[in-house]
């Protein structure tokens, strides 16, 4: 058995407000590390200011705060931590495993995207670094909530981008220092990362990291019984109005709604849900919208 004590983590990208998606995966790492009596901390995800909405970071901790989800570590920005990857990026260099690479996109669309060797015309001014990943690396892992998961990294992904061409830094790369130096034991977080997980777990690898145990929620649907993700225009949850969010965030996760209908407040509603929760009453599959809406 593990003496590590449980550490989970949310990590929202300021990429727009917080929407009822986003707390799914708040409050469902929320309960979980609270269950496992556990920690949970917040990381601020800018690590691609283009993508980066300004007030945004504001937007969201304020919002978090008004839900009663507070951090239990020291709230650290991507965008400040550019030594950690720089050292990590170095060290994968130095030992061949990440390469520079001059390719384009439009030079790779013959490869469908997918990069296996070096196919570039011409030289780059800063060329993109990427990890190498050879033919028959398949990563295997058991998510929390779906079970075995597997991935032919080298065929389904290829080579991919610890740096970008214009500088900035992956999300690969800087999310699997972050969780490594930030010594995150669970990750929980929505099922648009699911095939991210092997990549992170092969970069892990490289860089001498524990793998922490994931746990994929399974994704909002929006009334089309489309999947909302954080990209698309989501509704934007208010802050004003906290308990109906968090109701609705727990029916969502599976949890019984009893449990937090008496609440008059955010912390009441938390410690109901809290000593409520059922882990076992998580969905394993997508979530479509309630019929009346809370
Ligand atoms: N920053 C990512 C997002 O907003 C989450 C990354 C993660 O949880 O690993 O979707």
């Amino acid at each position: 058995m593990s003496m590590t004590p449980y550490r989970g983590r949310f990590a929202p990208s300021p990429t727009g407000p917080l929407h009822p998606g986003s707390l799914l995966a708040a409050l469902g790492s929320w309960l979980l590390a609270r269950h496992a009596g556990g920690q949970w901390w917040v990381r601020v995800e800018d690590v691609d200011p283009p993508r980066t909405v300004p007030g945004a970071i504001d937007q969201q901790l304020a919002c978090l705060t008004a839900l009663g989800l507070a951090s239990d570590g020291l709230i650290v920005r991507q965008s400040q931590r550019d030594a950690l990857y720089q050292r990590a990026l170095e060290r994968l260099l130095d030992e061949g495993t990440a390469f520079a690479c001059h390719c384009s996109r439009s030079e790779l669309a013959d490869q469908h995207g997918i990069h296996h060797h070096c196919v570039a015309r011409g030289l780059r001014a800063q060329p993109a670094i990427r990890l190498r990943v050879p033919p028959g690396t398949r990563i295997a892992f058991h998510d929390g909530l779906r079970g075995p998961v597997e991935q032919d990294v080298h065929a389904d992904v290829g080579d991919f981008v610890l740096r970008r061409a214009d500088g900035y830094w992956a999300y690969q790369l800087a999310v699997v220092v972050d969780d490594g130096q930030q010594g995150i034991t669970d990750v929980v977080r929505g099922a648009d990362l699911l095939d991210s997980t092997p990549r992170q777990i092969l970069l892990q690898r490289a860089l001498g990291l524990p793998t922490p145990a994931y746990l994929h929620l399974p994704l909002l649907l929006d009334a089309h019984g489309r999947k909302l993700s954080k990209s698309d225009a989501a509704r934007p949850l208010d802050p004003a109005e906290p308990l109906p969010a968090l109701r609705q965030a727990w029916a969502a996760l599976g949890q019984d709604p009893a449990v937090v209908r008496d609440a008059a407040g955010v912390t009441p509603l938390l410690a109901d849900a809290r000593a409520g929760f059922d882990p076992a009453r998580l969905p394993a599959h997508d979530i479509a919208p309630p019929a009346t809406p809370g």
